[in-house]
């Protein structure tokens, strides 16, 4: 008999880790501020949309309030620092997101740098990514959070085991690749890294049992490539134009789902998998981002 390809659905982890940010929120006390996640990007020019649409829904659905920080149009670099410093020093604020990528002249590294740690919910800035490779996390890319939250869910192999990482960007690739390493309470797993320069994808991935996919190019992984009976987690998603959709357009993965039904062991669905659980991995850390600086006062500046 072939394989039967599992769908490793988004939900139940959602909806588990909704849970544990509900409790969080049930110790809050009527004379404590609401959690604040402010959302910094550039308007009307924002690609966007439709990820701050999904946050601003689970921030309301749990009783975070989310402040909405569009750039005006025409902003540079300049307002996009301004803004940042602003959201930096006002004490109602706990965690700030800033788009990426941005298009030149902005410079995100250079702006979220200016952010304490303790706000930076998606653990993008260079003093949050030092701490994860210094072993001492505090906010970790909710990304590669919620990569790892779907594929231990659904109880997929890590001690040890060889997986693989595609893509290695500062925000997405490399952090995953480094949490998937790190040592128990971590997965402790045996992480391979490819990128756009690796020779042969299907050589390199041949011995891996689960595929971590973050290349952002639709029909990368057919089953040309994936070993049989590997599972893959697809955190890539692009947009493709496809005229039967309202928007004329629709969102898809790295993987080509219909190439690995049968032959994948397991396949996380674009939209609805790793999309999803990242949103509910940006909301728990905005909840802790509270908690930290209820507790400690203003963080480290
Ligand atoms: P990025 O900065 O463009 O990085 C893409 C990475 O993939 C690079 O390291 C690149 O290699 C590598 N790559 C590109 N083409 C490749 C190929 N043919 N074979 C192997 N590797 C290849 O993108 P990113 O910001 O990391 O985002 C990656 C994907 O994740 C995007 O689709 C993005 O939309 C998605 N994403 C999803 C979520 C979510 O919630 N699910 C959140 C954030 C991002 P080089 O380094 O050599 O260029």
């Amino acid at each position: 008999m072939g394989i039967v390809t599992q769908r490793l659905d988004g939900a139940p982890v959602t909806a588990a880790l909704d849970e544990g940010t509900r409790a969080a929120l049930r110790t809050r006390s009527p004379t404590d501020p609401l959690p604040t996640l402010a959302s910094v990007h550039r308007g009307v020019d924002s690609p966007f949309q439709f990820y701050r649409r999904r946050q601003l829904k689970a921030a309301e659905a749990l009783g975070i309030r989310f402040q909405d920080e569009p750039l005006p149009p025409g902003a540079g670099p300049r307002e996009l620092v301004e803004r940042v410093r602003r959201l930096d020093a006002d004490p109602s604020v706990h965690a700030v997101l800033v788009e990426h990528p941005l298009p030149d002249p902005f410079d995100f590294g250079a702006a979220i740098a200016l952010l304490r740690p303790e706000k930076d919910v998606d653990g993008v800035s260079p003093a949050n990514l030092g701490r994860l490779l210094a072993g001492r996390p505090m906010h970790v890319p909710a990304v590669a959070l919620a990569a790892i939250d779907i594929a231990r869910h659904y109880g997929l192999p890590f001690e040890g085991e060889p997986v693989a990482v595609i893509g290695r960007s500062e925000t997405v690739g490399l952090p995953l690749a480094i949490l998937l390493a790190a040592r128990p309470p971590g997965p402790n797993a045996t992480v391979t890294i490819a990128h756009s320069r690796t020779h042969d994808l299907r050589q390199t991935i041949a011995n891996t049992r689960t595929i971590f996919s973050c290349a952002g190019k639709p029909g990368l992984l057919t089953r040309e490539v994936v070993p049989e009976g590997a599972a893959v987690v697809d955190v890539g998603i692009s947009s493709v134009p496809d005229p039967s959709r309202p928007g004329g357009s629709r969102s898809v993965g790295d993987a080509n789902p219909e190439s690995l039904e049968g032959w994948a062991s397991a396949l996380t669905p674009v939209p609805g998998g790793v999309g999803p659980v990242t949103v509910a991995e940006l909301m728990r850390g905005t909840v802790r981002a509270w908690e930290r600086l209820r507790t400690e006062g203003g963080g480290s500046r």
